[in-house]
């Protein structure tokens, strides 16, 4: 794979057998990618990323997700606010987010969620803003995307109340690191599982099985760039959607598929779940 890589970045020629995949969770906001986001852009293209969704952690970079989205046409954004970004929040900036949300090509809300990990915020206020993201879901059919960090439990007790509340939940574990059990409850509210490069690594044997048994309509793949960079990438900084071929490989070397046949699903879950996005031409 690292040399058709190689070979793709040497001529426009191969580009066209590369595997098609969308990153379904970049933070293209991020400062990380200052001055060299057209360079990372162009790299994107050329690895076969054909989309992707610039994930917002707050009012501020929500708005430049949305920003990113305007003006290229191979981005949507999902707009919301990070559990770890919850104390910075202003009273208006929840009122923002959800005006953001009308947004022809914002396509989903978040990063939402808790982490007890960090612990930057109270568990109290976190738990609130993952509420209002929630409820924002059910009322408007936009999928949420959650980060849960050592906090199984909070998470599980507020899906599984939203559930009782609303029917089938419409959103995606993101980054998912839980156990076989945590994956099978949120798959039964009807939630979508993905995985980062933290499936790629070595340690991780139990995060490839749990990834090996989600059904294949409810499974997608994404970088989580700028951070953690999947193996054998994992020395290079920044991590960018470029990478990903090498995680949704090791998704599908677990799944013991082929790659071109586990990506065109992930691209099928991709439209399903985030239904505002459209189709590239
Ligand atoms: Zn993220």
């Amino acid at each position: 794979m690292r040399d058709i890589l190689q070979q793709c970045r040497s001529t426009q020629l191969v580009i066209e057998f590369m595997t098609p995949l969308i990153d379904t969770h970049a933070h293209l906001d991020s400062d990380q990618f200052d001055g060299i986001r057209a360079t990372i852009l162009e790299q994107t293209q050329q690895a076969g990323i054909q989309q992707m969704i610039s994930i917002g952690c707050s009012w501020g970079s929500s708005q430049k997700c949305l920003y990113l989205a305007n003006r290229f046409d191979q981005i949507f954004a999902s707009v919301g606010i990070h559990p770890n970004y919850t104390s910075d929040a202003e009273p208006g900036h929840w009122d923002r987010i959800v005006e953001m949300a009308k947004h022809p090509k914002a396509v989903a809300l978040g990063e939402t969620g808790l982490d007890r990990y960090w612990d930057f915020c109270p568990i109290e206020l976190q738990r609130d803003y993952f509420d209002r993201h929630i409820r924002l879901s059910q009322q408007t059919d936009l999928p949420f995307v959650v980060h849960m960090r050592d906090c199984e439990d909070d998470i599980l007790e507020m899906l599984t109340e939203a559930y009782e509340r609303g029917g089938p939940l419409r959103g995606v574990m993101h980054s998912f690191t839980g156990d076989p059990n945590m994956a099978q409850a949120c798959l039964e509210m009807g939630m979508y599982i993905s995985f980062a490069g933290m499936v790629t690594f070595k340690k991780n044997d139990a995060l490839r099985d749990v990834a090996a048994d989600i059904p294949l309509d409810r499974i997608l793949v994404e970088t989580d760039c700028p951070y953690l960079s999947p193996h054998p990438l994992r020395s290079k900084r920044p991590n960018q959607p470029a990478y990903m071929v090498h995680t949704a490989q090791c998704v599908a070397d677990a799944k013991e598929m082929a790659l071109d046949r586990f990506a065109s699903q992930t691209i099928a879950n991709t439209y399903r779940l985030f239904s505002k996005m459209t189709v590239l031409n």
